[in-house]
This record gives structure tokens, sequence and C-alpha cells, in this order.
């Protein structure tokens, strides 16, 4: 079924998170095609705004694309209705779909990158030659089958692809990155293609290395603290986890009293 338009009278008077969201959303558009992770019309982008999802609208080049363009739609009530002056991305399914079953996503990116997609050509999962593989939450970052662009198909082997993970490459396609935020997604999208290509050129030399899944276990529990993250995120770590966040309790050894001058 497409998705349907839906005349709202309201879509333009959006409060001011929601336009946050919207700008975030274009100036990260932006900087896909200046990292050269994106380009043209190719990926598309979507964040949680309360009760709805924005998503970047079908087929605008990134360039060309402005806040009041992106699309809304409801995330859990009317399937496939949208509100905008464009039509949602035509993987608006795949979007809605992750937001629906996975609570703990705040943003999602779909890029046809180039490393990360020359081994989805070959549905070449990558392992765990690089440790970073555990930013994505598992031992490895899975690839799916193929499946046409904009169908519930592809929705479903995302889905499924990713699981519990954070990342996922689509067979034939491009790859898929989840993050609680925008900034988190970012990242990993980042992270991801810097990954395909670091493993795409061993390839090219030889056989890389793999680390053992226990290994890639322990970095998966550490990447649940690393790194920035905004107040309003609440996770404590385990007492035995190293948290770059935790303050700096050790005091300092006391400064040496400057002994006062003696006026000759
Ligand atoms: P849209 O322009 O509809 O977002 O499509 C781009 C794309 O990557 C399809 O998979
Ligand atoms: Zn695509």
């Amino acid at each position: 079924m497409p998705a349907s338009a839906v005349n709202s009278p309201s879509r333009r008077g959006y409060d001011m998170n929601e336009d946050k969201l919207r700008r975030a959303l274009v100036a990260n558009c932006l900087e896909l095609e200046r990292l050269h992770i994106n380009q043209g019309t190719a990926g598309n982008l979507s964040v949680r705004c309360g009760d709805c999802m924005l998503i970047t609208p079908t087929g605008v080049p990134y360039d060309k694309m402005t806040a009041p363009m992106i699309a809304r739609m409801p995330i859990e009530t009317d399937y496939g209705v949208w509100f905008g002056p464009l039509a949602p991305s035509s993987e608006w399914r795949m979007h809605l779909n992750i937001m629906r079953a996975r609570p703990d996503v705040g943003a999602i990116i779909h890029t046809h990158a180039v490393y990360a997609t020359t081994l989805s050509l070959l549905h070449q999962p990558i392992p765990a030659a690089h440790y970073m593989v555990a930013a994505f939450g598992g031992t490895n970052v899975r690839c799916t089958e193929y499946a046409p662009f904009g169908t519930k198909e592809l929705s479903d082997l995302a889905i499924d692809g990713l699981a519990d993970r954070h990342g996922v490459l689509l067979g034939q396609h491009g790859m898929l990155v989840t993050g609680r935020d925008l900034p988190e997604a970012l990242w990993r999208a980042v992270e991801l293609e810097t990954l395909a290509k670091m493993y795409v050129l061993a390839l090219g030399i030889g056989r890389p290395y793999v680390l053992p899944d226990d290994e890639v276990s322990r970095i998966v529990e550490r990447f649940k603290f690393y790194g920035y993250h905004p107040r309003k995120t609440k996770i404590s770590a385990p007492a035995n986890v190293w948290n770059p966040r935790k303050p700096h309790t050790e005091r300092l050894p006391a400064k040496p009293k400057r002994k006062p001058r003696e006026r000759p």
C-alpha cells in the first residue's frame, strides 16, 4: 500500500523541538555528502520526534533539501499516513517498521556508501577483524539477501538482519545504521564505512585475522558506556566497567604552600 497524503492544516505549525530535528536531518544529509558517504538522492534519514517519525522526502538531492520538505509520519497509528509538502522516502516502511520494533532507536541512516555497498554486492558480512565491529552490538555486521528498494521484503530483511544490533548491510543495495539520536547514527555510519573500507583493503592483501567471540563480547559491553551522551540519556555503568563519563574522584596531592618571601 503506498503511503497516503493527508492535508494537514498544522503541517507547518511544528514546535521548536521538531524544527530543530528537521534542521538537524538536513544538516546530517549534507554532512554525509561532504564525507562522501552518500550522494545525490541515494540513501535516506529519519529521526524520532515524540510519537512521530521525521523522514527525508523521496528523490530530493541533498543540496536542494530544506527543513519544511521533511515528511512527518505517526509511528504507532495510521500506518503509512504522512504529512508534508513532499512524499516521504520510498524506504519509509523500513524506517517506520524499525522504529516500531526497536523503541531504543531514535534515528536511522541508510546509505549507499561505496565500501559497505561493495561488500553487500558479495553478500559478505563484516567479521570482527577490527574490534570496532563491537560498536554495532555483536560479533559481526550481518548482510541480508537482496530485495527491491522500497518494499516490505526489504524492510523485513533489514529488521531480521539488524535484530538487536545497530548496523546491517543490505544485499546488493547499501547499509543501514541506527542510533539513540542523530549524532550517534552519524557516528555509526562513518564507522561502518571505515570498517568496510579496512576489511575490503585487507582482503586485497590476504586473509584478515578475526578476534574471538568472547573478546568481541567484552568490547560490546564497554561500548555501551563509550562516548558522549547527552545528560537526558541515563545509562549507568557497573562498577567494574571502565566509564569515561564517571567523574574523576581521586584527590590530587595538595599543592605545597608557598613560603612567604622574606624581606631583606
Ligand atoms: P529515496 O530517495 O526514496 O529516499 O530513495 C533512495 C534510496 O536509497 C532507496 O533505497
Ligand atoms: Zn537505498
